[in-house]
């Protein structure tokens, strides 16, 4: 399944995000902000239960989450930009990290950091990554969560390219994506376009 939320302001907030006059540190305060409400969007459908609680005015049985929070997973480096207002609103969820690097002329990403927490069967996985370009990473991502041992995993990026959509699709078609748009195509170098540019570059400064 995959999902662009109808929301005006998440909307707003990319086309900020995409806006080559915004500097680093507004780039990174919109993309946790995004963040935060792409792990809202993505997670709005977890299992509930209902819990008997009193306001300060009557009792009632309130609903609460059946499970625990599912484990974020920022992919290095831009992830992390999506993973800090991710936090903001599942401050109880543990958090892996998976380094993924892309080679610029074959466009293949090999790891180079893996840290995952234990309990990711019992929780699954929400992955978080800005950009679903060749899908390249995003399926070796998936493939990595599921391997550590989850069942249950998302992925939630913020643009998304029609091949990386498909790819991903292909290869893990059990895995819900979630975006905030899908934009037009990949150019040569395997930038998505009209897209942001680097998000990992733009969010830490390093243009
Ligand atoms: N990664 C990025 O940061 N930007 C793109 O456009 C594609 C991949």
């Amino acid at each position: 399944m995959f999902r662009v939320p109808a929301n005006a302001l998440l909307r707003h907030k990319l086309s900020r995000l995409r806006d080559r006059r915004s500097d680093s540190a507004t780039f990174r305060r919109l993309l946790a902000e995004i963040g935060a409400m792409l792990t809202a969007e993505s997670l709005a459908d977890l299992p509930e239960t209902v819990e008997a609680l009193h306001t300060p005015v009557q009792a009632m049985q309130a609903p609460v989450l059946a499970a625990p929070e599912p484990c974020l997973v920022a992919v290095l480096r831009a992830g992390l930009g999506l993973l800090e207002g991710a936090r903001m609103i599942l401050p109880e969820a543990p958090v892996g990290h998976l380094g993924l690097v892309r080679d610029e002329h074959t466009l293949v990403a090999s790891e180079y950091v893996v840290r995952l927490p234990r309990d990711l069967a019992a929780r699954g996985a929400l992955i978080l990554d800005p950009m679903l370009a060749t899908g390249g990473s995003a399926v070796q991502a998936v493939a990595r969560v599921k391997q550590a041992g989850a069942t249950a995993v998302r992925f939630a990026c913020v643009v998304a390219a029609p091949e990386g959509v498909e790819a991903l699709r292909a290869a893990h078609p059990d895995v819900p994506i979630i975006a905030a748009a899908l934009d037009e195509r990949l150019d040569g170098r395997g930038y998505i376009v009209p897209g942001l540019g680097d998000a990992g570059d733009r969010c830490f400064g390093t243009e």
